[in-house]
């Protein structure tokens, strides 16, 4: 494996991969990188490389991006998953960091600490101005109790504070775990000393302290921001700090960075400010440089999908659950791909028991690949596959329910213009993947290597012919598995019978394929190659 680090990561993180006995390579300029990027599987940024279009189109065989830390706006997510690159990042690694830096505002706001050092260099000792306040007792809200939010609560708990939180997404068991009272918005509002912002930015949360908020806010409140600039309406905060509503305000990011000049929040005396800092720390640093080679590491060696940012991924411990089911997925599609006539309109996948509770979106890529890798060109991946299906038209619809039979199993079904075909499959013992049905015959069979599938009339003599045929050019069958159709044509007739034959040994010949056509009982022979 190549693995190019086109900015500083952390020392343990690089060890890490080069004890893998991989090749590590840090390329020195834009040069370089692309040069180094020509046979590269893996690529880790930060924040100053921007991953291209062009760029990646200079790495044929990347499989893997990786961002030390959280913002992917250097990433043309687009172009990756197009591309079938899997981008990720390393959110929550500087979480304590953050955090750290928000009690450090805070009690800054509290003890006018950049005030007070401001004055005595400047010559003055002025005790009685910076009369400050104590924490202990006093209430922080803290809106939105993710990563950061649990951390700034432990910490304000350990200073005697009494923490409220107001997050719809997280149980009061959470929150209890962090010291916090859960409550509604108005009441974190009214009671709140300190407010403290640590919500992600959405279209929601977006403007969510404008003047009707601060309106409810006790008098006095001071406000922390650590989390993104956006969140608050700049004009209306600065419009309270003036009229003495607010006391003041503590940010760490601004909804322009850098604000530009004269901004009144990066101007007003009772505004303390940093720029976008809380969460550089060389301790981050470490964890996330390690973070992100580790999730490489996971990825390249087992597939295993962690902090994706262009995939909806499971939890590693939904994961590992899942894998088998993804080679079954994949197989499923394969085959049907493969047996299937007409041009392709529609995929439909079906789950059912255990796999219709989980996240579907990579058994759904997995069949999709599966498929499409067999019909097209170009080549899909769990990565890009429902976005190649997309771009081709191809309808992707899903189902659940309940297991019908024995096993948890996947159904998969392509819709083309001269019919289609479908099959079900299970996993043996936790890592065989197995045929239960194609075209609704229940049919058993191995799901791996090379089949012969055959669709006949159900009348004596067939399966024999078959295994006389194939013994004449030497193919050893490994199994034979036979299914028929459980009712007789409404016209009359012998009923419709399938034959699954795994054999040893490479890919059938043509002309034994065509031998084997030739009985007048088989309407259909294909040979399948699953891998
Ligand atoms: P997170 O996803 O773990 O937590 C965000 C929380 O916000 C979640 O618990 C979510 O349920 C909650 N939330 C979402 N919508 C909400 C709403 N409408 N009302 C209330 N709560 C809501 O994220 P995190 O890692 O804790 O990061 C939090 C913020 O900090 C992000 O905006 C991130 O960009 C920012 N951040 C800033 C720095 C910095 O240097 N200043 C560094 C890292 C992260």
């Amino acid at each position: 494996m190549k693995i190019v680090v086109a900015e500083k990561v952390s020392s343990a993180g690089l060890e890490l991969l080069k004890a893998e006995q991989w090749d590590v390579v840090q390329p020195a300029g834009k040069d370089e990188l692309y040069a180094a990027l020509a046979d590269a599987d893996a690529l880790i940024v930060r924040s100053a490389v921007k991953v291209t279009a062009e760029l990646l189109s200079r790495a044929p065989a990347l499989r893997v991006v990786g961002r030390a830390g959280v913002g992917v706006d250097n990433v043309d997510l687009e172009a990756a998953t197009r591309q079938g690159v899997l981008v990720m990042n390393t959110p929550g690694g500087n979480a304590v960091s953050v955090a750290e830096h928000t009690l450090a505002l805070m009690l800054a706001l509290a003890r006018a600490i950049p005030q007070a050092n401001q004055s005595i260099k400047e010559g003055r000792w002025e005790k009685k101005q910076f009369m400050g306040r104590e924490l202990r007792q006093k209430t922080l809200g803290i809106i939105g109790l993710g990563r950061i939010g649990v951390e700034v609560s432990k910490r304000a708990r350990a200073l005697d504070m009494m923490v409220l939180a107001y997050d719809p997404y997280v149980t009061p068991v959470v929150a209890g775990e962090a010291g916090a009272e859960l409550v509604g918005r108005e009441r974190l509002l009214q009671e709140s000393d300190y407010i403290s912002l640590h919500v992600s930015l959405t279209p929601e949360t977006a403007g969510m302290i404008d003047a009707a908020a601060i309106a409810k806010m006790k008098p006095g409140v001071r406000i922390i921001n650590c989390s993104r600039g956006e969140l608050i309406e700049e004009a209306a905060l600065a419009e309270a700090i003036r009229a003495g509503t607010v006391a003041g305000a503590a940010l760490d990011v601004f909804a322009k960075e850098p604000p530009p000049p004269g901004h009144p929040l990066a101007t007003l005396p009772q505004v303390l400010a940093t720029p976008h800092i809380a969460g550089s720390t060389e301790e981050a640093q470490e964890i996330v440089g390690s973070r992100i080679a580790e999730q490489i590491r996971e990825y390249l060696k087992s597939g295993m999908i962690i902090n994706a940012v262009n995939v909806p991924a499971p939890s590693p411990e939904e994961y590992r659950n899942l894998k088998p089911y993804l080679q079954l997925g994949e197989r499923l599609g394969a085959f049907i791909a493969q047996i299937a006539q007409g041009r392709l309109r529609a995929v439909h996948i079906g789950y059912s028991g255990k796999l219709a509770q989980m996240n579907t979106n990579l058994l759904r890529n997995s069949a999709l690949q599966g498929i499409l890798n067999r019909v097209l060109d170009e080549k899909a991946n769990m990565v890009n596959a429902a976005a190649i299906a997309a771009d081709r038209g191809i309808a992707v619809e899903e189902s659940r329910g309940p297991r019908t039979g024995f096993a948890d199993s996947i159904l998969v079904s392509m819709n083309t213009d001269a019919g289609g075909a479908s099959a079900e499959g299970m996993v043996l013992h936790g890592q065989f993947p197995r045929l239960l049905a194609v075209d609704g015959i229940h049919i058993e069979a191995p799901l791996a290597g090379n089949l012969v599938f055959f669709k006949n009339q159900d009348v004596p003599g067939v399966i024999g012919r078959i295994g006389t045929l194939l013994g004449q050019h030497k193919v050893n069958i490994a199994n034979f598995s036979l299914g028929r159709a459980e009712a007789a044509p409404a016209g009359g007739g012998p009923a419709e019978a399938l034959a699954v034959v795994h054999y040893d040994g490479p890919r059938v010949s043509d002309s034994l394929l065509q031998e084997l056509s030739q009985s007048e009982a088989v309407r259909f022979v294909r040979a399948v190659d699953i891998g």
